[in-house]
């Protein structure tokens, strides 16, 4: 599956907290794993792929995180 030929796709990042799309379920850094397993059980999203990421925090150190792409 192509990520740029998706067009309904969710990127979780484990160093955030958002509700999930569909529902009220809040996902943050402490159930990161069980935020996409939600996804992937509860509404059918298909996981395209987990990753870290790499950016720059605000004290200019590297801040890793990781990131989740599902699509629906
Ligand atoms: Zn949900």
């Amino acid at each position: 599956m192509d990520i740029e030929q998706t067009e309904n796709v969710v990127f979780l990042y484990s160093n955030s907290g958002e509700n999930c799309r569909d529902c009220d379920y809040w996902i943050d850094s402490s159930n990161f794993e069980e935020g996409i397993n939600h996804y992937l059980s509860e509404h059918g999203y298909t996981l395209l792929h987990v990753g870290t990421e790499t950016t720059t925090g605000s004290n200019g150190e590297p801040w890793h995180s990781t990131v989740a792409a599902l699509a629906e």
